[in-house]
């Protein structure tokens, strides 16, 4: 394994078909904390609100909970240097697409268009009953809110535990890491499935792989070709810097 932002420059140069796979650690930057971890969420708070079953026996409680989380603080958050590289690096032709298990919609805030959203999106609210979807920030959250239709309590619209992948979004994911030559995986621990088995996959089918992360990760000893030890705006920076120096 190497560890040297030159190589990796090299080899994100050479590749026609880069991917990008993020998860929580690209967004501590922008304050959102992982849930793993010393300083994660599940430290604070009781995962069972983000249980399917739990939700629909108890809404009140887990609304509660969920509106703390995911809206009174991931509201306001705005994408970092690492988001705004990698929407950068899309528009110079670099990057093809991303994976993200985040649902805090940062790349698409930063500019990114090719974002597959495996954990789906916290942005919006979804009836579970007639499938109506409404937009979190024109909801009065005070309240648990309620579908205008059929008055059912309203989800998030991302992925809870119990429930499956968006079926566009797993196939969007499996088709570019079956294509990738190159994933750069920022910020994940590699501990969530199915959504960690995508850089798997993209390695089986030949790609090399980049890792950024202070810490190691269940990727590190086993696909990573090249792993870049450090937070993830500081290195991307770097790699932007180190990329239009040769283009
Ligand atoms: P994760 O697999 O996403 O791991 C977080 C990783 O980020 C760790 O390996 C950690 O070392 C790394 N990290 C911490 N700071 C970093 C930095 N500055 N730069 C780069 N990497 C850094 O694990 P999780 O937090 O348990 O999340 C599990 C799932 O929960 C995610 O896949 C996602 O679906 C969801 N989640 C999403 C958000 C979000 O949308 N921002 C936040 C928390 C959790």
């Amino acid at each position: 394994m190497q560890d040297s932002i030159e190589s990796a420059i090299d080899i994100i140069l050479k590749s026609k078909f880069a991917i990008v796979f993020t998860g929580a650690g690209i967004s501590v930057e922008s304050g959102i904390p992982p849930f793993r971890g010393e300083k994660g969420l599940w430290n604070k708070y009781d995962p069972d609100a983000l249980d399917l079953n739990n939700f629909h026996l108890n809404p009140f409680d887990a609304w509660k909970v969920i509106k703390e989380i995911f809206y009174d603080f991931f509201q306001d958050s705005k994408p970092n240097d690492a988001h705004l590289v990698i929407a950068e690096l899309e528009q110079l032709g670099i990057i093809k697409a991303v994976i993200t298990q985040n649902i805090d919609n940062l790349h698409y805030e930063a500019g990114s268009k090719v974002v597959y959203e495996f954990h789906g999106n916290s942005r919006k609210l979804v009836c579970p009953y007639c499938g109506k979807k409404v937009l979190a920030a024109e909801i009065d959250l005070s309240n648990v809110p309620l579908c205008e239709s059929c008055h059912a309590v309203l989800k998030p619209d991302f992925i809870f535990f119990g429930e499956g992948i968006p079926e566009d979004a797993y196939r969007n994911s499996v088709n570019v890491s079956q294509n990738a030559d190159l994933v750069i995986i920022i910020g994940s621990t590699g501990e969530v499935v199915p959504a960690a088995s995508m850089p798997q996959l993209a390695k089986q089918y030949g790609a090399k792989i980049i890792e950024v992360n202070p810490e190691k990760t269940l990727f590190t000893d086993s696909i990573t070709d090249i792993y870049l030890k450090g937070k993830a705006a500081e290195i991307m920076n770097k790699l932007l810097i180190g990329i239009k120096q040769k283009i």
